[in-house]
């Protein structure tokens, strides 16, 4: 698939696919591909079920240098129980680095730069060489979601396009609480405690019923920290 609307047309085709499906599909399809994960409850849910099929597939995460313990403790529970060939990447400019550059706290003033810093450039390195990238994205989860295809092709700079595959598109919250439950996956320790979304621990809060589930996320200033956004979508 070259162009736009072939992989508008093939995405349209897997739009009454289940997950499993459209993991199938695209672990034949792509040879180079990698889920990329923060062991949200979608991202527990789809590395789980990607194993189940392929149990050597290849998974990133990124650890910002401020994840709750909780989260790094999900992180090994996942190694342990499903052996998993996971990559944890890490900024190129050390917390050490950007605290000299930037200051003490830089969340507390440029969430942004944070951000591109501690999240967004370790991404875009484990994205190099990839022909696809699978990632646990639904749309209900925030106006910034709605719009997800099943397959996107995002332009790159000095690479061949890459294919984004987001098989939970069409996944509800409970779809994700109902997979977890029913394959004993393990999930965050916080989501039984108010929390909803988990990121990095000075910019997560806990989020009240009936609120987005991104609400939590950055005082509810931004939704998204550039990871799902910093390439530009080829329509
Ligand atoms: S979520 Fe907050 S702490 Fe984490 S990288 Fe972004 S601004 Fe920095």
């Amino acid at each position: 698939m070259k162009s736009a609307a072939e992989v508008k047309a093939k995405s349209d085709e897997l739009e009454a696919q289940s997950p499993e499906h459209i993991l199938r599909y695209a672990f034949a399809t792509f040879p180079k591909i990698a889920i990329s994960t923060a062991f949200g409850p979608e991202g527990c849910a789809l590395v789980a079920m990607a194993v189940a099929i392929e149990p050597s597939i290849k998974v990133f995460t990124v650890d910002t240098d401020f994840l709750f313990p909780e989260s790094i403790e999900l992180r090994q529970k996942f190694v342990d129980k499903y052996r998993l060939n996971l990559e944890v990447l890490k900024g190129a400019v050390t917390l050490e680095e950007q605290n000299r550059k930037h200051g003490l706290k830089l969340y507390e003033r440029d969430t942004d730069t944070c951000c591109a810093l501690r999240k967004v450039e370790p991404t875009g390195r484990a994205l190099h060489g990839l022909d696809a990238w699978i990632a646990g994205l639904r749309r209900d989860q925030s106006k910034t979601r709605a719009g997800i295809e099943i397959l996107e092709l995002y332009e790159r700079e000095a690479e061949a396009p890459l294919i984004k595959v987001n098989p939970l598109a069409t996944w509800t919250r409970k779809d994700t609480w109902n997979y977890l439950h029913a394959h004993d996956v393990p999930y965050n320790a916080l989501l039984d405690q108010g929390y909803k979304s988990i990121g990095c621990w000075p910019c997560t809060q806990p989020v009240g019923e009936g609120q987005d589930e991104r609400a939590g996320r950055w005082g509810g200033q931004k939704a998204e920290c550039g990871i799902h956004t910093f390439m530009a979508k080829k329509s």
